[in-house]
């Protein structure tokens, strides 16, 4: 056998000895899989106009959608508050994966409980389980709080959480005044984008319940949405709350909770927003959300309440923080900071420096909403070309506003908007109108396999790299980060064709 002890080959080089080529040569003859040539020929076909507008018209079927459920975004605003252990009603397996998509993203492990329904709770319905579970949860973990979300088998049975969790408390199964907070995350609509606005409303509504606005205090709240950077972007707003002055409360912060270091103890809970902080972010000036898409609901919950609100879409390079710093600015009635100042300057200056690279390249872009809407404005101040712009979870307000921010710009008049579109169709479109670069998560790894457009990993969720999360993309700095993860991806494309020739495979770029 190809492996031994004393030299370990990972799985990659592994089943490329010859005893493995064999093997998978001997199950695809037992599969009795249709020849090379048949194949060929419907990959030519999948290639096609002809089946890009079938596939478009598609409407029946899901491929590879670029989102995932409700509850992970819930979960993931969960652990962004002291103390607060997520809980999800509904079965173990959707509790594992959305902890095991976290993780894989993060590096770093998710505690989240499940009131793991089986087939009997599915049946008779999950009160027993959730009352259990409360109990088992409050006694065993300790939480300051307990965050309630529910998945598709609690929504379909109908599960009312209101009066199962009143019921574990007359059970004393749970205190009479311990803070349990709810939402409801159907996954058969929506995405973890309407989980996470779910579950943040549900904190406030549980803080807020029968308080009204006061004296309004000179502090902002900035609700930064569900963001696979958050531990560089939230990180980074803190600075920039610093260099201002301003006294702001980041609503849901999981940097701590998806960052916590490595020094001997373990923290099942680190950091994340005070519920004195939400208590107090009734009065605040203005709350402001980092991603509208991700906090429609919350936002008029808070407009309700007769605070202002102010909604960006993924604030990324030069006019997405401008925008975000002079609504600061305005907020406040601060000055927007020399420094500050100073690193837009060096943002412009080193884009002018690598104009020449990034003049004129073509790219398509899937993620969330707010983050396709932020990258395609940054991609146009960079002179690149917007292609195709696909979001599973975007809806017609988005692709409305997506096609208002390609006017603006000439670079934008290639661009065409896919809302409710997945990653087959983003195959289609690729295959029959190819760009020089793909911009989305690792999931786009497959479309850069099949048609051979190089990939740029810039949103949620990372698995195949390490610790992007850690370094921001929003504000002047994370701009920086951005515009040097696409220039590097660009001269890497270049020497790798240069070497190919020899010609022009230079030192200075
Ligand atoms: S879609 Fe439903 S069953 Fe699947 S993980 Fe989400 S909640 Fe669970």
């Amino acid at each position: 056998m190809p492996q031994v002890a004393d030299k370990i080959k990972d799985h990659a080089r592994l089943f490329n000895e010859p005893e493995y080529q064999e093997l998978f040569e001997r199950k695809k003859a037992f599969e009795c899989g249709a020849s090379d040539e048949v194949v060929a020929k419907q990959s030519d076909y999948i290639n096609s106009w002809e089946y890009r507008e079938k596939n478009l018209a598609r409407q029946a079927l899901t491929v590879n959608p670029a989102k995932a459920c409700q509850p992970l975004g819930a979960m993931f605003a969960s652990v962004g508050f002291e103390k607060t252990l997520a809980f999800n009603h509904g079965s173990q397996g959707c509790t594992a994966y959305f902890r095991s998509h976290l993780a894989r993203h993060f590096k770093e492990p998710c505690a989240a409980v499940s009131t793991s329904m089986t087939e009997d709770a599915a049946v008779f319905g999950g009160l027993n389980n959730l009352i259990d579970g409360l109990q088992n949860a409050y006694t065993v973990y300790k939480p300051k709080v307990i965050a309630v979300s529910t998945t598709c088998i609690a929504e379909v049975i109908g599960d009312d959480l209101t009066a199962f969790i009143q019921n574990a408390r007359t059970k004393e199964a749970i205190p009479q005044d311990f803070p349990v907070v709810k939402a409801n995350t159907p996954s058969f609509v929506g995405s973890h984008i309407n989980g996470y606005d779910a579950l943040i409303k549900g904190v406030f509504t549980c803080f807020w319940e029968g308080k009204e606005r006061g004296e309004v205090t000179p502090r902002v709240n900035i609700i930064p949405g569900f963001d696979g950077y958050a531990v560089g972007n939230n990180r980074e707003l803190k600075r920039i709350f610093a260099e201002f002055g301003i006294d702001a409360a980041i609503i849901s912060d999981v940097s701590d909770q998806f960052d916590t270091p490595t020094d001997g103890k373990y923290r099942m809970f680190d950091g994340g927003t005070t519920y004195q902080q939400v208590e107090e972010a009734i009065n605040a000036s203005a709350t402001i959300s980092m991603q509208k898409y991700c906090t429609e609901k919350t936002l008029d919950f808070v407009k309700e309440k007769g605070q202002p609100v102010h909604a960006f879409h993924y604030p990324i390079g030069i006019k997405g923080t401008d925008d975000l710093l002079m609504t600061l600015s305005e907020i406040t009635g601060k000055p927007i900071p020399e420094s500050l100042e100073m690193e837009r300057g060096r943002l412009v200056d080193a884009m002018a420096d690598s104009s020449n690279w990034l003049h004129g390249k073509t790219y398509s872009i899937f993620g969330d909403p707010d983050f396709v809407y932020g990258m395609a404005q940054f991609i146009m101040e960079l002179g690149g070309e917007p292609v195709h712009l696909l979001a599973t979870n975007g809806g017609k307000e988005w692709e409305a506003e997506m096609k208002a921010l390609l006017a603006t710009s000439p670079y934008g008049a290639k661009g065409q908007v896919w809302p409710g579109k997945d990653l087959w169709a983003m195959r289609s479109l690729l295959a029959t109108e190819p760009c020089d670069f793909l911009i989305g998560s690792s999931y786009g790894k497959y479309l850069e396999k099949d048609l051979g457009i190089p990939l740029i990993r810039l949103t949620f969720p990372i698995f195949d790299r390490h610790h992007h999360h850690r370094f921001p993309t929003w504000g002047y700095q994370g701009g920086l980060r951005v515009l040097v993860t696409i220039l590097d991806k660009i001269l890497d494309e270049l020497d790798r064709e240069t070497m190919k020739t020899g010609i022009s495979f230079d030192l200075v770029r």
